[in-house]
């Protein structure tokens, strides 16, 4: 499951973000208004944590607006100050889903986080497909041709992302940043190492089935269904 954080505040954001990853979502953040807007339009995300007040050209409000007339209907978490009433009523009838008043626990974040995702909507993003490749994230089982393939958490981890993203060309940046730990130092030939843990279990170990796992050479990686290297 991804998700994405609009909060200027880095602090709360970061919060949030470390709370989520212990229930193994994918955390995003963007601070500023027009960027995150952005985002929330062209990635596929399961659900966007929104706060009201942001720098940049939009407001909470206007950021859930504008998605839902384009007709993006991935849940919406509000964060809101606790005078804004008002914004808080207007917010939910442009269509957020629900609301948290800050100061606000990480505990209820996590358990209004897990409702909001349970709703049937969103069920299908459980189960990632490419071509015949299946990954399961509520039962973490990944199959090909139904063969079961035993992953380490890390390629695990890596592979999901890639799923996610299935036809986009991923930079090893991205990779990094999404697969591991920020603190974490990582140099992008580990990544190279990773995918090619990850090619042999999904495309060496099938020699007659289409390659899954292509790589754009000078720009990263991508998973899907293409005739020759991208
Ligand atoms: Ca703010």
């Amino acid at each position: 499951m991804r998700i994405l954080i609009i909060e200027d505040e880095l602090r709360v954001a970061n919060a949030i973000k470390r709370s989520l990853e212990t229930k193994d979502y994918m955390i995003n953040i963007e601070s500023n208004s027009n960027r995150g807007l952005l985002k929330a339009l062209n990635q596929p995300y399961d659900l966007l944590i929104l706060d009201l007040m942001l720098p940049g050209s939009y407001t909470g409000k206007d950021i859930t607006k504008i998605l839902r007339n384009k007709g993006v209907n991935m849940p919406i978490l509000m964060l809101t100050a606790l005078g804004d009433v008002e914004d808080r009523i207007a917010g939910l009838r442009l269509g957020a889903d629900d609301y948290l008043v800050k100061p606000f626990s990480m505990r209820e974040l996590i358990a209004r986080t897990q409702v909001l995702l349970r709703r049937p909507q969103n069920l299908i993003s459980s189960i990632l497909k490419v071509g015949n490749l299946e990954l399961n994230s509520d039962t973490f089982e990944v199959k090909r041709k139904k063969i079961n393939i035993q992953l380490s958490g890390r390629e695990y981890k890596m592979l999901r992302y890639l799923m996610y993203n299935h036809d986009q060309i991923i930079s090893k940046e991205q990779i990094i940043n999404h697969v591991w730990d920020e603190d974490t130092l990582i140099m992008p030939n580990t990544v190279e190492v990773y995918i090619g843990y990850l090619r042999k279990k999904i495309d060496k170990n099938f020699p007659n089935e289409p390659k899954l796992i292509h790589t754009a050479f000078g720009f990263g990686y991508m998973i899907g269904l293409v005739n020759s290297d991208v």
